[in-house]
């Protein structure tokens, strides 16, 4: 089939990217789905800071590819030996499934799956095919789903059965979004009532942690953030503090809040600062959780002696440390229930025509959570 879909042929343009324009919009093919695959009609698709990564290179991908790693859709065709979806279903499309079958797997790790991990730098589907051409010449698959398009061509690993009572721009969100920040917070730390917590970065991703800890019944909820704009919204989603991240007296405004430093610290940008004030916030015996993905080459500093004297823990967490079949259908609950009010996250929705703009604005930190809507 003919189809739209926002294609990215090089990595590290500069930004304004309403100039340089990543992703070019272009009618390409998609083939059916082979055994194990779904045909999806992309119904919303989120525009996360990792796809800002991707624009600038920061990890490398096989190129053209077909963007976006989140979204939602309605399956229209199934492939051989699919049983557990059906035409009509709506989807959560995520990167955080993986094979089954690997040692990762096997142990209710498909978050660090080895094979699935592969594939998606090849930019192929787990079978190592690809579905993607323009003109006959190859287009490459991101993070296995490729959702800045109208349809997607998506292994059944990585999708998710959704309650269809959750409209479908809501439930893009989940498929990256959600169970990052979310998942950081019930998997990764595993917070417990009482439990004190910082979370550094209050973008799309640290407001899921932020509104997860309130679920978990943390207090405090400490948000950090450059950006002071951004504090009323955390507040209101479960914030007991919010602190500006350049006051000098910030270390010791929190040790003071919680007795000595918070339980768990949330570190969601990957910037070297917030790391650091991630470190120097925890308490003897706490732990940063990193989120943040940033570049392969990063490196961080801490300061050692206080790992070892104070018994300081540092932990990495990507796509919420879980398994996204359990998981998202019950973030998707508790959005039902009211508890995890996502909803608000969602900054507007677009066409393909403003995805380059909303670079710029994800980029400048004036945005949350922009929707493009592929198929209206
Ligand atoms: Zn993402
Ligand atoms: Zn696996």
């Amino acid at each position: 089939m003919r189809m739209t879909a926002a294609v990215m042929y090089e990595q590290g343009l500069p930004a304004p990217f309403v100039d340089s324009r990543p992703f070019q919009i272009e009618i390409v093919d998609l083939d059916g789905p082979g055994e194990g695959e779904v045909l999806v009609q992309v119904s919303a698709a989120g525009l996360c800071h990792s796809d800002l990564s991707q624009v600038a290179g920061l990890r490398k991908r096989t190129l053209p590819v077909v963007g976006g790693h989140e979204g939602a859709g309605v399956v229209v065709e199934v492939g051989a030996g699919v049983s557990h979806l059906a035409i009509g279903d709506h989807v959560v499309m995520t990167s955080g499934a993986g094979c089954g079958h690997c040692d990762q797997c096997v142990r209710q790790r498909p978050n660090l799956c080895d094979s699935v991990g592969t594939s998606r730098v090849a930019g192929v589907l787990p079978s190592g095919t690809r579905r993607l051409s323009l003109n006959g010449k190859p287009l490459y698959h991101y993070s296995g789903i490729s959702s800045f398009a109208q349809y997607a061509v998506v292994s059944t690993e990585a999708l998710v059965k959704a309650d269809p009572r959750v409209p479908l721009d809501i439930a893009a969100m989940f498929g990256c979004a959600v169970v990052t920040g979310a998942g950081a917070v019930f998997n990764g730390a595993k917070v417990r009532p009482g439990d004190s917590v910082a979370i550094i970065g209050l973008g799309g991703v640290g407001l899921n942690s932020v509104m997860a800890a309130k679920l978990s019944g943390a207090w405090p909820i400490i948000g950090i953030d450059l950006i002071d704009a951004k504090f009323p919204l955390a507040t209101e989603l479960g914030c007991t503090h919010t602190l500006q991240a350049n006051d000098p007296n910030l270390v010791e405004t929190v040790k003071d809040l919680t007795s000595g430093g918070v339980d768990f610290a949330f570190e969601v940008t990957a910037a070297k600062s917030a790391f650091k004030t991630a470190f120097d916030v925890t308490r003897k015996g706490g732990e940063v959780i990193g989120i943040g993905l940033g570049s392969y080459e990063d490196l961080h500093q801490y300061p050692h002696s206080m790992l070892v004297a104070h018994e300081k823990v540092i932990r990495g967490s990507v796509m919420g440390s879980g398994v996204a079949e359990r998981d998202i259908p019950r973030y998707l609950r508790y959005f039902l229930e009211g508890r995890l009010p996502v909803d608000r996250l969602m900054s507007g929705t677009m066409g393909f025509d403003d995805l380059n703009a909303n670079l710029d604005a994800l980029d400048k930190g004036s945005v949350l959570r922009q929707i493009l809507l592929p198929n209206s």
